[in-house]
């Protein structure tokens, strides 16, 4: 396999375009044309874990947290960062993050699913696009053919229903001028068409190939075809998440059901202990920036990481307790997750994609909690 066939498996898990607009995803170092035998999973992309897929061999390095976020004006091993992008690339590793991609995509579900959370909403949305609705207009003879080719490419995807579209039949009138070659009718003499009107609505990713697809099979010359910017919203993605669980527990109750499902050393807990909690929300990491949304929708608690002391108690104040459970115990699960998927993808496929492909050895670093408490 090629670096880029592992891009293409994780940007099918977590398309870049959920990624915050802060952030920076990708493939940061390397070539994507990298053969790669040995890849490394991290959380982080410390300098230990890059020691760790040098001594192991890595062809390439694929981590949660982005090496680089900022600009860089230099590399050169003055700077821890320059340091670490020079090992990637003196050792041939390509380097790859799925960040807040990652995070949209299955992070928050994944931890509504570990806390059993029913009834459930995105907590801070990030990401949503925008449908767009394409009209053309093709002789009745040529209808199916459009169609067809509109559909094949993914129009007229609604929900679980593939292949919507409306169609009505009507008179298209034109007037071929010098220099044309009509499909129907004369130079300089109007015509009458019986026509089709075929309607569907397209997602802006697969706008392009829907219009290339359907000019390659309509009969015209030129293709009347109109395209409108829709209101409705889909694909909603965004960081945490919120819901309900199924039996009400006190603040003290839930939080040790935290510790246990994160197998966490320890969580603290800003909080009335004997409050009782059933609308929970989770945000895996930092969850500093989606306090406000958990206070707007009104959650009886917040389970995430790196809470400071002036948000926690701010949140306090206004009747929201919060369990910090810790950045790297609230995602480390991702992980797994990620080696899990990639597996499954590429050796439980029907497909058999990559059957002639030397096997792929998917490693995870070792990492852990990088505090530690003295009781
Ligand atoms: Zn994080």
């Amino acid at each position: 396999m090629e670096c880029k066939d592992i891009i293409r498996l994780m940007e099918e898990l977590a398309p870049v375009r959920y990624a915050c607009d802060w952030d920076n995803v990708g493939l940061l170092v390397g070539s994507q044309n990298k053969k790669v035998q040995r890849l490394m999973l991290a959380l982080d992309p410390s300098e230990d874990v890059i020691d760790q897929a040098v001594r192991e061999g890595v062809d390439m390095l694929i981590t949660h947290h982005p090496l680089i976020f900022g600009s860089i004006k230099r590399v050169n091993s003055n700077d821890i960062t320059g340091r670490k992008i020079l090992k990637l690339i003196k050792n041939d590793i390509s380097y790859y993050a799925a960040h807040t991609n990652l995070d949209s995509a299955v992070m928050a579900d994944e931890a509504g699913k570990m806390f059993g959370l029913v009834n459930t909403n995105i907590l801070s949305e990030e990401y949503s696009e925008n449908l767009y609705k394409l009209c053309t207009f093709v002789p009745v003879s040529h209808a199916l053919k459009v169609r067809d080719a509109m559909t094949r490419e993914g129009a007229g995807h609604i929900g679980e229903y593939s292949n919507c579209t409306f169609n009505v039949e009507g008179i298209g009138t034109f007037k071929p001028l010098e220099g044309t070659n009509p499909y129907i009718g004369k130079i300089n003499e109007t015509a009458n068409a019986q026509e089709m009107r075929i309607e569907v609505t397209v997602q802006k990713d697969k706008l392009d190939r829907v219009i290339k697809a359907m000019l390659k099979v309509h009969p015209y010359e030129e293709v009347a075809y109109d395209i409108y910017k829709l209101e409705n919203e889909i694909d909603r993605k965004g960081i945490g998440i919120r819901g309900y669980i199924d039996n009400d527990m006190t603040l003290e109750e839930f939080a040790m059901k935290v510790k246990q499902v994160l197998k966490a050393d320890t969580v603290r807990m800003c909080g009335d202990p004997v409050k009782k909690v059933v609308k929970i929300a989770v945000c895996p990491g930092s969850g500093k920036s989606v306090v406000e949304d958990a206070l707007k929708a009104k959650v009886d608690v917040l389970v995430s990481g790196d809470i400071d002391h002036h948000k926690a108690l701010e949140a306090w104040e206004q009747g929201m307790a919060v369990i910090d459970a810790g950045h790297f115990i609230t995602e480390y699960f991702v992980v797994d997750y990620l080696r899990d998927y990639l597996i499954d993808k590429i050796y439980n496929t029907d497909e058999d994609l990559y059957a002639n492909s030397v096997k792929l050895e998917i490693i995870k670093a070792e990492e852990k909690e990088p505090f530690s408490y003295i009781r």
